[in-house]
């Protein structure tokens, strides 16, 4: 592995073309969202001069001077923490997908916060496939509750599902928790909501989340390094 965030940039986008044929994946159907929560703006601008459109951060008050600072940038900003009702305002303002919702009261506050000239807010909804009660994310049967109620706000656009399985070091076990979330995802499709998004899969696991259909792996570690502070 090079050690500049250019060099580990490119290791992963070969890594994702390599797993995009391995597993018979149409290329270029895996997008990669950069994980920067906790880097300073300089390893973001770093990553966005290396041609890194999609990056994604976790706590709105780390995220804002970035979002500030590097606003002649192209970049496109995904919250991937949890949402506090608290920070909605600011996220309906400064990001264009959302890939943790779980809960009705958050979409609806978003969707009237959303300024009017922008377009829709891009919506995942986190699933909680592994059952974990320390973790957010919906059981399989609210999904399609919130579903619902997702697809008849004007303001958001639901894509598709993001999940945060339980860390495993075995591949079988990776692979099998992603292809719940696939499956719960067809599910979804099958009640007739249009669906395009997969967003699962890590540094530690994101080969295994394409074999089972991820769109959008959100890879932190393995391109800024190992994270000084708070996960
Ligand atoms: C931190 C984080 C990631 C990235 O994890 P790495 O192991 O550093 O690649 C991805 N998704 C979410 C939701 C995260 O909080």
């Amino acid at each position: 592995m090079t050690n500049t965030i250019k060099g580990r940039l490119e290791d992963i986008r070969e890594r994702i073309i390599q797993a995009e044929q391995h597993y018979r994946r149409t290329p270029g159907s895996v997008t990669l969202i950069a994980i920067s929560k906790t880097r300073p703006a300089t390893d973001v601008a770093q990553a966005a001069q290396a041609k890194q459109q999609h990056f994604g951060e976790n706590y709105l008050q780390d995220a804002l001077p970035k979002v500030t600072a590097l606003a002649n940038m192209n970049i496109c900003w995904h919250f991937t923490g949890p949402v506090q009702s608290n920070k909605t305002t600011q996220i309906a303002q400064h990001f264009s997908w959302v890939h943790t919702i779980d809960r009705i009261k958050t979409a609806q506050r978003l969707n009237k916060q959303r300024p009017p000239q922008l377009p829709p807010l891009n919506i995942c909804l986190q699933y909680n496939v592994s059952g974990e009660s320390s973790k957010s994310g919906c059981s399989l049967s609210q999904l399609e509750t919130l579903a619902a109620a997702i697809n008849a706000m004007p303001n958001l656009k639901l894509r598709g599902l993001m999940a945060l399985p339980a860390q495993s070091s075995d591949e079988a076990q990776q692979r099998s928790a992603f292809a719940a979330v696939a499956a719960a995802q067809q599910q979804l499709i099958n009640s007739g909501y249009a669906l395009d998004t997969l967003s699962m899969g890590m540094s530690a696991d994101f080969e295994a989340a394409i074999a089972a259909g991820s769109t959008m792996v959100r890879v932190g570690t393995a391109i800024f390094g190992t994270r000084a502070i708070r996960n």
